[in-house]
């Protein structure tokens, strides 16, 4: 019998072993963006031409490679980030496993500049199917630049399965986003095809998340908190009228890491029910810290999935957080400051008498009993004009705190109550409609009850 085993080359090994890690330009773009934050970074420019399928360049201002590191930084297993098993469990960094550079020098062709501040010249390297080509002392500011080109020229077969040049670039634009929101303290700047697509100056969490999802975006996301001893929960979710169909702008993160879970995005679609309609999804941008060695990154190459010892736990913590800010920040009226605060004082007010207001009281008000809304008929019969007949003597005022007690929800019903008045009875003052209601004058601002209705 022969013997037929044989030890892989080491590029054809790393090949191998970069499918794991790089599946497309936008693998890429996360492991180098995340090298240039694990490197102490505050500027960190991306810079990609054809949705990276040609080039992906990442330069930053970190602490950079001495002349032996550069060249070691593109073996496999190699790392300054952790030395033995137990710092697996006290990761503070985002890489850790050593094989991102030795992936990505296996199939594509790779530029590294590096320099550290200490030291007058940096270092280039060029290599290729993981061979260097040429390494040599060179001038360059301090920190890092590693230039990617033409990904998968040495695997034709998984270049043919990259997708088109927009669904790459989204790829790479979610990537950078995951990357930004994580690091708000942290510039980025994002250019494709030399167009500048974002341009993130170093702000706060909330900023950085307006800054990206763009304009008006502050007042349609409010802040969660919670702190308990297994996990403090922080961060901003979206109004629910701000909730999708698609499932964008649905971000986890764990210490900084953001990873995906279907089980605890349910925590989270379960605390909006009943509050956004079926198959819509809510935006969240959720920040969980917990101790390193209560979960386990290293559970899938990219590390995307995260394993926590105690998730049943922060589902539930999750899950009520968020239920609580959907109560303070959501149902509660929102109070406009901008509006002149001075009282609306009634037309010739002067000349009245003043008469001293009394208060009635409903000796059987039960504040324990739920509140009945008002039942609105298709106005059958003219007398009662389509309102209950418990609301026909409702004045104005009742309608206005009715309203504003419930005021997204049921500004409908108070227009549908509106149009089932008769038609005969309105009168159209510029942009308003003045009817005759039990009692009282109804005033619709029709520009504004038809958005209210929509
Ligand atoms: P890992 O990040 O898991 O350690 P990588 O292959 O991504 O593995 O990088 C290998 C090593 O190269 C890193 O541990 C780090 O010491 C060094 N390195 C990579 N990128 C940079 C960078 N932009 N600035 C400084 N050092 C870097
Ligand atoms: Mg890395």
């Amino acid at each position: 019998m022969t013997d037929i085993i044989q030890l892989l080359p080491d590029n054809i090994a790393n090949q191998i072993a970069a499918g794991e890690v790089i599946q497309r330009p936008s693998s890429a773009v996360k492991e180098l963006l995340e090298n240039a934050v694990d490197a102490g970074a505050t500027e960190i420019k991306l810079i990609i031409t054809d949705s990276g399928k040609a080039s992906v360049t990442v330069i930053d201002n970190g602490k950079g490679m001495s002349e032996t590191d550069a060249r070691m930084a593109f073996e496999r297993h190699a790392t300054s980030k952790i030395s033995n098993i137990e710092d697996l469990f006290r990761i503070k960094t985002m890489g850790f496993r050593g094989e991102a550079l030795a992936s990505i020098a296996a199939v594509a062709q790779v530029e590294l500049k590096t320099k550290q501040s200490t030291e007058t010249l940096g270092t280039f390297i060029e290599i290729e199917n993981s061979r260097v080509l040429k390494q040599e002392a060179c001038a360059a500011p301090n920190g890092t630049s590693i230039s990617m080109k033409n990904l998968f020229f040495n695997v034709p077969a998984r270049r043919n399965f990259l997708k088109s040049d927009t669904v790459e670039f989204h790829h790479i634009e979610d990537t950078f986003i995951h990357v930004a929101i994580a690091h708000p303290e942290v510039s980025f700047k994002l250019l494709h095809n030399e167009e500048v697509h974002y341009n993130l100056q170093s702000t706060n969490l909330k900023r950085r998340i307006t800054d990206v999802l763009g304009k008006n975006a502050e007042n349609r996301i409010f802040p969660i908190a919670c702190e308990t001893d297994i996990v403090t929960i922080e961060g901003y979710i979206g109004k629910p009228e701000t909730a999708k169909k698609t499932r964008g702008n649905q971000q986890f993160y764990v210490n900084t890491r953001f990873f995906k879970s279907s089980y605890f995005n349910h925590a989270i679609q379960t605390a909006f029910e009943g509050l956004i309609p079926d198959k819509t999804h809510p935006i969240y941008f959720i920040f969980l810290t917990v101790d390193p060695s209560r979960i386990d990154v290293n559970i899938h190459p990219t590390k995307t999935e995260i394993k926590f010892e105690e998730e049943r736990f922060i589902y539930s913590i999750l899950h009520s957080t968020i239920r609580e800010s959907l109560g303070k920040f959501n149902l509660t009226p929102s109070l406009d400051f901008e509006l002149e605060t001075a009282f609306d004082l009634p037309a010739g007010f002067e000349k009245k008498p003043v008469v001293e207001p009394t208060i009635k009281v409903d000796p059987n008000f039960n504040p324990f009993q739920p509140f009945e809304k008002p039942k609105i008929h298709q106005g059958s019969s003219s007398s009662d004009r389509g309102v209950d007949p418990k609301y026909q003597n409702a004045r104005p005022q009742d309608w206005a705190a009715f309203y504003a007690i419930n005021e997204e929800p049921e500004a409908p019903v108070l227009m549908e109550s509106a149009l089932s008045l008769n038609l005969d009875d309105l009168v159209m003052v510029g942009k308003y409609a003045i009817c005759s209601y039990p009692n009282n004058a109804l005033l619709i601002d029709t520009k504004r009850a038809a958005e209210r209705v929509l």
